[in-house]
Order: C-alpha cells, then sequence, then structure tokens
C-alpha cells in the first residue's frame, strides 16, 4: 500500500525524516525515498530498493548528504519516488501513496500534447510522475491538487516539498489517512502516527476527505476544505495499520480486538486455547479470548532472531518456504487441543493451508480457524492490494468461476452472509484448506469494530460497496 512521510522544522529534521519514514516500512515492501531541501537550498534525494533490505540500512549511507529543515520520505509499492520536477509553480518533491487506475488514459492525453514521462516504474508509467503533470495544469498548487483529484479514478493522497513549506493533501474520498504531528519546534505530517511517539511528536490534526493543508515550522494553513463523503479503508484497521496507529482517531489495536471479542461471544464451537498467526492475527486472537472465556495461548511463535521480515523473494515456492520457516509451531500447546487460530484475512489460501497442516502435523486435534474480516471478493481499485492480482487469484473467485460458474451479475450474492451461495464458498474454503471448522466476521461486524457509520467506510473488497470514484 505504502505511507509518507513529511517534516519542516526551525532546525535540522533530516533524523526526523529518516525515522519518521522508516516507521511506515510494515506498508510496503519495494521502494522508498527521501528527498531534502538542503541548506543550500538545493534539493537532495536519494531512492533505493527496499526489497533486499531494511530501508534504514539501505538509506543510513546517504544521510551525510542531507542537511535541511524540510523533506519528505515514502515507501513506495511501485513507483520509484519522490519524483523533483522543475515546474511553472517552482522546483518541488512529490511523492503519493495510492492507485491511478486510469493512468493509460492520462497517460496518451499528455503524450497528444507533447508531453514527456521522464520514469518508468516496472515498465509502466510513474504514477506520482503523472500526478506532478496534473497538479502543474493549473496556476497553483492548491488548484493543480483539485484538477489532479477530479482527473484521478482510484485514490491519490501526496505530500509536496517546496520552498515556501510542505503541501499535503489527502485523497478525495479519504481512503488513506494523513495525520499532523507538532513538537516544539517541528511539525510533521504522516500515513501513520505510530511514526510520532518516538521521534517526539503528537498528533495534532487529522485532514479530512481531499484536504489539503500547507504546513510551514510556524504552523498550518488550509489550502483546500476537507469534503463531506468519507470513504476510508476499512482494511487499514483490519491487516495494513499498525497496532498503535490510529485513523479518525481509532485504534487499531482496539478494532482488531473488538473484532476477536465479537466473534468469540458468538462462537459456540468447543475450544480449548486461541491462538493467532503472527503477527497481525495476535490483537484479534486476545479479544477472541475475551469474547469466548478461553485462554490465549502463543502457539506459533515467529523466529524473529532471524526472520524479522520475509523480503519479498521472487518465487512462490520460496515465500512459502520463507512463510514455513519463520513460524514455529510450539508442540505442548498444540498437541491434543482443539485449538482456534485467528487471521486477518484470507487472499490466495496458501500460507493458511500450509499453517493448517502444520498445525496437525505437530498433534493438534481441531483447527479452527477464525478470520476477523469477511471474504475478500473483489479487487481493491484504491490501493495495493489484492489490484495487483488477477481476481482469479483469490480463493473466492476460483470457487465462484470454477466450481459454480455464476454469472459476473451473481457475485454480489457471495458477499451476502445470509445466502446460500455464501455458505457453499466458506464451506468450500473451509474444506479446500482441511479446516475443523471457518468463520468469518461479517461486514456489519466490521463496521461495528469500527465504530465510524457504514457509509463514511470503504468496504468495497468485500461487498462491492463504497465505488465512489
Ligand atoms: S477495496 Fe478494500 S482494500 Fe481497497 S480501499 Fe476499499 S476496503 Fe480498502
Amino acid at each position: 500500500m505504502g505511507g509518507i512521510f513529511g517534516v519542516i522544522s526551525k532546525r535540522n529534521c533530516v533524523t526526523e525524516l529518516f525515522y519518521g519514514t522508516d516507521y511506515h516500512s510494515h506498508l510496503g515492501t519495494k521502494r522508498a525515498g527521501m528527498a531534502v531541501i538542503n541548506q543550500n537550498g538545493l534539493f537532495a534525494r536519494s531512492i533505493h530498493d527496499i526489497q533486499s533490505s531494511y530501508f534504514r540500512i539501505k538509506f543510513e549511507p546517504d544521510l551525510p548528504k542531507f542537511d535541511g529543515n524540510s523533506g519528505i520520505g515514502v515507501i513506495s509499492d511501485t513507483d520509484a519516488q519522490p519524483i523533483l520536477i522543475n515546474s511553472r509553480l517552482g522546483r518541488f518533491a512529490i511523492a503519493t501513496v495510492g492507485k491511478i487506475t486510469n493512468v493509460e488514459e492520462l497517460e496518451e492525453e499528455f503524450l497528444a500534447q507533447n508531453k514527456n514521462f521522464a520514469e518508468i516504474s516496472s515498465g509502466k508509467t510513474n504514477q506520482t510522475e503523472l500526478a506532478s503533470h496534473l497538479v502543474t495544469e493549473r496556476e497553483t498548487f492548491a488548484e493543480g491538487i483539485v484538477y489532479a483529484q477530479s482527473r484521478i479514478k482510484g485514490s491519490l493522497t501526496m505530500v509536496i516539498l517546496t520552498y515556501d513549506g510542505i503541501i499535503a493533501a489527502r485523497d478525495r474520498y479519504g481512503r488513506t489517512p494523513l495525520i499532523i504531528g507538532r513538537n516544539e519546534d517541528s511539525i510533521a505530517v504522516a500515513s501513520e502516527d505510530c511514526s510520532f511517539p518516538n521521534i517526539g511528536f503528537e498528533s495534532e490534526y487529522i485532514l479530512g476527505p481531499g484536504e489539503t493543508v500547507l504546513i510551514t515550522a510556524d504552523g498550518i494553513t488550509q489550502l483546500v476544505p476537507p469534503q463531506d463523503k468519507l470513504r476510508i479503508c476499512s482494511f487499514l484497521w483490519i491487516y495494513y495499520g499498525y497496532p498503535t496507529s490510529n485513523y479518525e482517531g481509532i485504534n487499531v489495536d482496539d478494532v482488531r480486538n473488538r473484532l476477536g471479542s465479537i466473534m468469540g461471544a458468538k462462537d459456540d464451537t468447543p475450544l480449548d486455547v486461541v491462538s493467532s498467526i503472527p503477527d497481525s492475527g495476535t490483537c484479534m486472537a486476545v479479544g477472541y479470548a475475551r469474547g469466548k472465556g478461553i485462554p490465549f495461548r502463543a502457539a506459533m511463535v515467529k523466529y524473529n532472531t532471524t526472520w524479522p521480515r520475509s523480503f519479498t523473494p521472487i518465487s512462490q515456492s520460496t515465500r512459502e518456504l520463507v512463510a514455513k520457516m519463520k513460524l514455529i509451531p510450539n508442540y505442548s500447546i498444540i498437541k491434543n487441543k482443539k485449538v482456534a487460530f485467528c487471521d486477518d484475512s484470507i487472499v490466495r489460501g496458501t500460507q493458511l493451508k500450509n499453517n493448517v497442516k502444520a498445525l496437525y502435523k505437530h498433534g493438534a486435534k481441531e483447527v479452527h480457524i477464525r478470520i476477523s474480516c469477511p471474504p475478500i471478493i473483489y479487487p481493491c481499485p484504491y490501493l495495493n492490494f489484492s489490484s495487483s492480482r488477477s481476481p482469479l487469484e483469490l480463493i473466492t473467485r476460483k470457487f465462484i468461476h470454477k466450481v459454480e460458474n455464476a454469472a459476473p451479475a451473481d457475485i454480489y450474492k457471495y458477499s451476502c452472509d445470509s445466502c446460500p451461495e455464501y455458505a457453499r464458498m466458506v464451506e468450500y474454503i473451509r474444506s479446500k484448506l482441511n479446516m475443523s471448522t471457518l468463520i468469518f466476521n461479517t461486514v456489519q461486524e466490521v463496521v461495528q469494530a469500527i465504530g465510524l457509520p457504514k457509509e463514511s467506510l470503504c468496504t468495497h473488497c468485500f461487498d462491492g460497496t463504497g465505488h465512489d470514484t
């Protein structure tokens, strides 16, 4: 999905920029970048591939070349960024989060006007460069951002580093968050406010959907007011977000905990113990234990000493090997037990199938899987999540297309948790992955756990709704 961070200060703020950006590393796996306006007034920039190493390891040697009071950083799924632009609006650096789904259409339009694209990412036009072209179509940054947001299909949140300050613009429907933080002499803006506490910032303001602000070391000026309609991604709370982060003031761990307790309270399956597939299922499992009144135990433990993160290995078989090697099952907890395992979601189901197999191999009597969200049926058109996969890679779509041969118009029936089609699909997944039982939370339960009105949330990947463009 990616994350962005920016900071401006009355003093050198490269350290805050470095660590603030690093605290977004859980959101992306491919590229990262930082850009700073140095004391000499020149832009300095670094971009690295972070598929084979950590952000900090890659960027630490670059720090001597950064020496400024303002900068932006990004963890990016695809694009090499920030992009440096010299335009009629002046020189600037821009970084974005989100997904433009009409890249080809906009690209053709610009090429027909004899405009060029300098950056190619993974063989495609760099969407951050495309955004910069759209922004510079107008007389001011504020007008340009409004214009860009009106032309973009998908969603795009951006930070722009200029000589006048940092411009922060949340996407039109607020699908991705932007939060402002402050300490005594600096102001920061971040996708994740978990980046604030350890670098001395306190959250101060949440940008509304489509809102744009100019941040200087002295304060914040609103350039574009927020619009009314919010469609924040519900999957932020389920999977993307760090447990200590807050979106719209609602904490991620709290929501995951509620998702677990809601399910535990309604689940009458006889069970001995609940555990999680670490790390993302753990907050839910703690809540589930409370809701059901059974103990939580760490039946699968991640070997953090040498497997802290699986750097996107190239092949599926290597990915599976890494997933298997880094989780160690605990015999003493599993053997002869009826164990419930909480996990955030099922996409393809491959890893979960291997985990279930390992649990039986290590003596579990029954393996019951509890998933914090509903089945994912629709690819995400707004962020780089399931959008990068073909719909048929989703285990749900495999069933719908290959087994049921359902007409496209009937797909919604599989997201209706009271419909027989939904029950057949869940049973297919259960038996395919060899689980004793399988329960998903419903869309209504996700909405209840988050606590925002349904119409303020995007739940498109579960039920196909929230589809404003
Ligand atoms: S489709 Fe799913 S992942 Fe994408 S923005 Fe909506 S809720 Fe989030």
